[in-house]
């Protein structure tokens, strides 16, 4: 009920990714602004909504609406039975081992506060070690920044090497002692991609938890979290073709189990006396209040119509896309485009950050933005990151299924524009 998965697209599954049929699903690229096609170069801060995901939300909203895990009508258990198999869906899609080791989030801040709050604080005080990286995004520092702050838990940062990867030449010396890794599996700046089941087998013989920040991971990758050896994996569906407002947290079920609730109130407990109360099973013991319940049915449509793509079809493209943007920036521009990251396309995920001659980020994107170009401009929310690179913000182009060359060369082109603003 949940999704009319597309079928042309499940026809397509062994076959590479047909961008130009993809593109039909996504009605935002028909229209214009400033008079020019709309090309989308933003899909790392949030991607397009393809058809089958806003018509499982219309649908939701138009035949099954009502409050889930309450009602004993037949449309409030529709509705349950429609949330929790997009718990189901979301449990497979990352090599989940059960769907209640799934739990919805509003994003993947939430869910990485989660850990922090609810694990980090049961687990973690004076003299506990916990170690990151210098790329993160803020959402994988600042929870952690506050823990070192209030209850005195030391940080250690895996450096970031000049090629654009960590350095983990003192990985075993770092996780010393260290209580929790807590890592990117994508960087939304460089795109680097660290090693994460190298970096977690590493953690684990020191005796650390794994939690990966897999925002920019999950919509580009194949993923399979057991494989990669991680215990909290974090991640948001608007960044994967689903909507805004769900985000998701997978943890071992042990660790779940042990942990104390992050937000109280109704559903998230069992009983409730005026003294006291006992919280209810995992996961729900994690959901407290009324979920994001279309949100849940768009993100489990978004699963669907990604696994029809294929996972491996999807990396294939957008990785064969960066190398294209990469060498079409070079070529164009050679030194005057200063590209940041790996050197390669196979080392990173579908991101691009630039910087262009001394023309700041904001004002390029702003020029691109008049050519109907979009792309971020900013701290991306790594600031310690652009303070190593030396540079207050950069302009960053990312990709999706949708983008195809096409939408390389509308940037490349509108990159000459801004020449002939700044010359
Ligand atoms: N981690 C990374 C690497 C990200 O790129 C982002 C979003 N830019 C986040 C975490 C946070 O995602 P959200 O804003 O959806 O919580």
């Amino acid at each position: 009920m949940t999704t009319p998965a597309n079928l042309n697209l499940a026809r397509g599954r062994t076959r590479p990714l047909d961008v130009a049929r993809v593109r039909k699903d996504f009605p935002v690229l028909e229209r214009t602004v400033h008079g020019k096609r709309l090309v989308y170069l933003d899909s790392a801060a949030s991607s397009q909504k393809p058809l089958p995901v806003l018509e499982a939300m219309e649908r939701y909203y138009e035949t099954t609406h009502a409050n889930v895990h309450r009602g004993v009508y037949e449309i409030a258990e529709e509705a349950t039975a429609l949330y929790e198999r997009a718990r189901a869906k979301v449990a497979k899609f990352i090599g989940a081992p059960s769907p209640e080791e799934i739990i919805f989030t509003k994003n993947a801040t939430e869910a990485i506060n989660l850990v922090a709050y609810s694990w980090g604080r049961a687990n973690l005080g004076p003299g506990s070690i916990l170690v990151t990286s210098e790329i993160e995004h803020h959402a994988n520092l600042v929870p952690w920044l506050q823990l070192h702050s209030e209850k005195g838990v030391e940080l250690r940062y895996l450096r970031l090497l000049p090629e654009g990867v960590l350095d983990l030449s003192q990985l075993e010396a770092t996780l010393r002692g260290a209580s929790l890794l807590a890592i990117t599996a994508a960087s939304n700046v460089l795109g680097t991609l660290p090693p994460i089941s190298e970096l977690a087998h590493a953690a684990h013989s020191a005796g650390a938890l794994v939690l990966v920040d897999a925002a920019q991971y999950v919509p580009h990758l194949p993923t399979d979290v057991t494989a990669l050896g991680a215990d909290f994996f974090a991640f948001s569906a608007h960044k994967m073709l689903g909507p805004t407002g769900i985000g998701v947290l997978w943890a071992r079920r042990e660790l779940l189990e042990e942990m104390p609730p992050f937000l109280t109130g109704g559903e998230m407990i069992r009983d409730v006396r005026l003294d006291s109360f006992t919280t209810n099973d995992v996961p729900w013991k994690f959901e407290a209040g009324t979920p994001p319940i279309a949100e849940a049915v768009g993100l489990g449509a978004a699963v669907e119509y990604l696994e029809c793509l294929g996972m491996e079809h999807v990396r294939e493209h957008e990785q064969a896309l960066t190398a294209y943007a990469m060498n079409a920036l070079e070529e164009a521009y050679g030194k005057q485009v200063a590209i940041y990251g790996p050197p390669s396309a196979a080392e990173r995920a579908a991101v691009v950050s630039f910087s262009y001659k001394d023309v700041h980020a904001h004002d390029l994107a702003q020029i691109l933005d008049g050519a109907g170009v979009c792309v971020r401009a900013g701290h991306h929310c790594a600031k310690p990151l652009m303070r190593l690179l030396g540079v207050p913000a950069t302009a960053r182009a990312s990709f999706s299924v949708y983008n195809d060359e096409s939408d390389v060369d509308a940037l490349v082109g509108a990159l000459r524009e801004a020449d002939k603003v700044f010359s």
